[in-house]
Order: structure tokens, then C-alpha cells, then sequence
């Protein structure tokens, strides 16, 4: 087997060892895997078994991460592996995620590889997703160096579902994030995903308060689970107050899929009166996201109203931002990370094929 020396784990007195890198703190006899799948004791060490091995390249807008406010309508190479560190039952990504076959990492890649290869399709960045970064945190460390060193810039698509150290480490080669939040109970958590809602909390404090990384949030609404006006409400007041209003919050849609296949799909009915109440809790950039609602894909400028950028879904249809993000009505700054626009990639999917060598 294929595997790369794993960081953030140390023996225990009763001779199995822990794993450190999530909450989940699995603690492993020889030859287990831990919950997340990919991480394995091997010799007496922790070992990742996906290092250097995908589930497949895609370049795909920014939009779809979901960021709608880093470098608007650049093109993101990204790729993930296998495994995730959490069990939701509504999965909309299970087949890699819950993926227990490592055949199915067809594509391999070192990371400098993948740096070259996304500048060379003039990819602006590089986003770790698909599967949750996290438990392949060496392999995605290594691979944000190495976009550094060729112009690319990082970023994590995640649970944030992590220990603190590993999170210092991690988050100082990301330049973005978009943060799953859930819902906003313990009991969804628990019951839901098999992981607890304060570590996600506190990775989200920590990269507003403490890091420089852009971060956006998702929140996944599922009928009769995490859609009530209350929870809602709870949600959007904890972003503004802990995190403030300039902090884009997207509200997306569930179709039916893994365990949760019963359950209808998201009414976009909910979607708006999700984007209504967060919006009236204060924040400035509440986004609709998963279905057609040109109102609620847009940004608008939190100053004077003007409709900044003009999405359906990820294709953008008008841009009215200067190369530093400001409005052009008003001249009012709006929050994120901008350039000079010349054009969208568009909601286009294009399948990369990186071989080793
Ligand atoms: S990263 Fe994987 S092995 Fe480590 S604690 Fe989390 S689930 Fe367990």
C-alpha cells in the first residue's frame, strides 16, 4: 500500500494511539482505520492512505464552492480524495465520501503536479473539496505550498470539524474558506452528522478573529431538520454578533440522497425566508444557492442597494465592482477578496486528467 507518514497523533499507556487531527479523537490498535477512513495505524504510526491520490480534477467556476466574494468569476481547480471525518446521514457527496474502495482514486497527483497543472489552465486558485480537507491535511498542506510558490491561491472547502493545532497549520497556506455550519443545534449534530456543533463554532471564530483567510459559510436547509424560524434566527444573530455582518452567508438547497432519501427536496420558498431572516438579523450578504433566484444569488451593495453582481445560479450576468471591490454607484467597499474582472469562466465543469509520472 500506497502511504505517507501522518502528523497530529501520540501513543496512549494502553498501547493503541490517538489520532489528533479531529474531535473525533479515534484511537486505533494496529492495522485500524479511523472513522474518517483514510487515516491507518501501520507499523505502530498513523498513516494517510490517500496522499497524492484524487478522486478526479475538475475545474469548475467559484461560484460552485460556494464563494461569492473571491476573485468573482475566476476558474478553481479542484479536486478531492476519499473519506470524511463526518457521517452525515444527508450526504450530497456520499459516493466519494463514503467511499470504503480506494480504486475508485483513479487519479494521482504529487503537489506540485496539481500547482502546475491549475496554472497552466489559468486557474486563479485551487479549492480542496469534493471530501472534507481535513483528513487529508498533509497532503492538501503540501499542495497549497506548493500553489503558492506558482501564483495560485488556496482554498478549503470544510465542516471546519478540527483540532486547534492542526487548524493553525492548515489554515496558515489557505487563502479562503467556505464552512459548512449545519445547523445550529447540538442536537442536528449529533443526531445528523456524528459530530458536535462547538469545534465548528470555534473554527469559525478563529479564522475570522484570528487569520487573515476570507470565509464564507453554507448552511445546507433540510425540510423539518434545521429550517424553523427559530434556528435560523439563532443562526443568522451568532454570525452578526460573533462575526459580523460582512461575513456572506449562502442558504442552499438538499435534494434527496444517502440516508435522508425520503425527505423532499428544499422548497425555495424556505430558501428565501431563510435569506429574509438572516438578512433582517443584520448581515449584509445572505445568498439563496442550488436553484434559479437572480435576486438571491446577487450581491448588493450594503450602502446604496445597487445590485454589485448580477448571478443566476453560477453564471454571472453583470459586474459593477472597480478592480478593488468598490461599488460603482456609490463607491462603498464590499467585502472580500477582488481583482480586476474580465469576464466570467461560467457555469461550465471541465474534468482534468493529471497522471503520474
Ligand atoms: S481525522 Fe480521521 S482518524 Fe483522525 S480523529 Fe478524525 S476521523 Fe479519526
Amino acid at each position: 500500500m500506497d502511504t505517507h507518514p501522518a502528523r497530529y497523533w501520540h501513543a496512549l499507556d494502553d498501547g493503541r494511539i490517538q489520532c489528533d487531527l479531529c474531535p473525533r479523537d479515534c484511537r486505533l490498535h494496529e492495522g485500524q482505520r479511523g472513522a474518517c477512513f483514510v487515516r491507518q495505524r501501520v507499523d505502530g504510526k498513523m498513516v494517510l492512505t490517500t496522499y497524492g491520490r484524487s478522486s478526479g480534477f475538475c475545474i469548475d467556476p467559484i461560484e460552485k464552492k460556494p464563494l461569492n466574494h473571491f476573485y468573482p468569476g475566476s476558474s478553481v481547480f479542484s479536486f478531492g480524495t476519499a473519506g470524511c471525518n463526518l457521517a452525515c446521514k444527508f450526504c450530497q457527496n456520499w459516493d466519494i465520501s463514503k467511499s470504503r474502495d480506494m480504486d475508485r482514486l483513479m487519479d494521482a497527483a504529487s503537489p506540485v503536479e496539481i500547482a502546475k497543472t491549475a496554472a497552466r489552465h489559468g486557474c486563479r486558485s485551487v479549492a480542496f473539496t469534493y471530501n472534507d480537507p481535513v483528513i487529508f491535511a498533509e497532503y492538501a498542506i503540501d499542495t497549497a505550498i506548493a500553489c503558492h510558490e506558482h501564483g495560485i491561491a488556496t482554498v478549503a472547502v470544510t465542516a471546519g470539524y478540527i483540532h486547534a493545532e492542526p487548524r493553525r497549520d492548515f489554515y496558515a497556506v489557505m487563502d479562503a474558506a467556505n464552512v459548512d455550519l449545519k445547523a445550529f443545534t447540538e442536537d442536528f449534530y449529533v443526531h445528523q452528522t456524528g459530530a458536535h456543533l462547538a469545534p465548528v463554532l470555534d473554527t469559525l471564530l478563529y479564522l475570522h478573529h484570528e487569520t487573515p483567510v476570507w470565509v464564507e459559510i453554507t448552511t445546507l436547509l433540510i425540510p423539518g431538520l434545521n429550517d424553523s424560524d427559530a434556528e435560523l434566527t439563532a443562526l443568522s444573530k451568532w454570525v452578526a454578533n460573533e462575526l459580523g455582518p460582512d461575513v456572506p452567508l449562502h442558504f442552499t438547497a438538499f435534494h434527496p440522497d444517502y440516508k435522508l432519501d425520503q425527505i423532499p427536496p428544499t422548497p425555495p420558498a424556505t430558501l428565501s425566508r431563510a435569506r429574509q431572516i438572516a438578512r433582517d438579523a443584520g448581515l449584509h450578504y445572505v445568498y439563496t444557492g442550488n436553484v434559479h433566484d437572480t435576486d438571491g444569488g446577487s450581491t448588493h451593495c450594503p450602502s446604496c442597494g445597487q445590485v454589485v453582481i448580477e448571478r443566476d445560479w453560477y453564471a454571472i450576468l453583470a459586474y459593477r465592482l472597480n478592480a478593488s471591490g468598490a461599488c460603482s454607484a456609490c463607491g462603498h467597499p464590499v467585502a472580500g477578496r477582488f481583482g480586476e474582472f474580465s469576464g466570467a469562466f461560467g457555469p461550465r465543469r471541465v474534468p482534468v486528467h493529471i497522471h503520474a509520472n
